[in-house]
């Protein structure tokens, strides 16, 4: 058993009995962790203490090997984002983000994806409304490549061959793990995408959402059936309705 200090991000929080709560909070070196915080429940409930879901915490916990549940002792806030609350959008995407965490049920911490967790959620309290449905979508698909599931978007998934640029529209086959070429597409469901698509794609992959993004709920649904494939939550994910209500408002169709 050893007392360990870590900082991470608060991804979720339940209540676990009258004094009791579980919350799972994303560290840099072990990943989702499970713990269980004794007489924290005040405190996480709404008013009281001020600790949000999403805010930076600086925790000290005692961790034993092969226990499912870690013990909590101490919790500070080191930066809120309780701001992530003023608008449905920032925080469905936010809550999206962390299913995707959770769905991996990630046992190995990840520096890199931790600060990439951590900018995501600074961009989507931060920035313009505008720009949401970008960065949103972006640190998506950013936590998916993080996880090990890129889309191939240069080659065909089918058959290898190099794909043409130009081609006006190709087939993105989620479940195959990205685009076809145009011979092996014919019998693919695949959602269909154009070269302006596939390139607004290339961007929000490399974490360069672009201006006045086009297609977003499109875009929104490409990343939901992607990461279901690929992810294999136990359940659909539930912010997904939320973020598509929250867009519908935020972008022009
Ligand atoms: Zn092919």
């Amino acid at each position: 058993m050893s007392t360990v200090q870590e900082e991470g991000i608060l991804l979720r929080s339940h209540p676990y009995s009258e004094s009791s709560r579980v919350v799972r909070i994303l560290t840099p070196e072990r990943g989702v962790l499970p713990l269980m915080a004794r007489g924290l429940r005040r405190r996480v409930e709404k008013g009281e203490g001020g600790v949000d879901t999403f805010d930076q915490v600086r925790i000290v916990y005692t961790f034993r090997s092969g226990r499912d549940l870690q013990t909590l002792t101490e919790l500070d806030v080191v930066r809120s984002r309780q701001g992530l609350g003023r608008d449905l959008v920032r925080f469905a995407g936010a809550s999206l983000l962390a299913e995707f965490l959770l769905a991996h049920a990630l046992e190995e911490g990840s520096p890199a994806l931790s600060q990439e967790m951590e900018g995501a959620l600074d961009l989507l309290l931060d920035r313009p409304l505008e720009q949401v449905p970008g960065v949103l979508l972006s640190a998506g698909w950013r936590l998916l490549v993080h996880l090990g599931f890129a889309p191939e978007l240069g080659r065909c998934v089918r058959c290898g061959a190099e794909l043409d640029e130009e081609a006006p529209l190709l087939r993105f086959s989620a479940g195959q793990g990205g685009l076809l070429c145009q011979g092996c597409g014919g019998d693919s469901a695949g959602s269909r995408l154009g070269p302006g698509a596939r390139n607004d794609l290339r961007s929000l992959l490399a974490g360069r959402p672009p201006e006045g993004l086009r297609g977003a709920l499109v875009h929104l649904a490409l990343l939901e059936v992607f990461a279901l494939n690929h992810l294999a939550p136990n359940r659909p994910f539930q912010s997904v309705a939320l973020v598509r209500a929250g867009l519908g408002s935020t972008v022009a169709r």
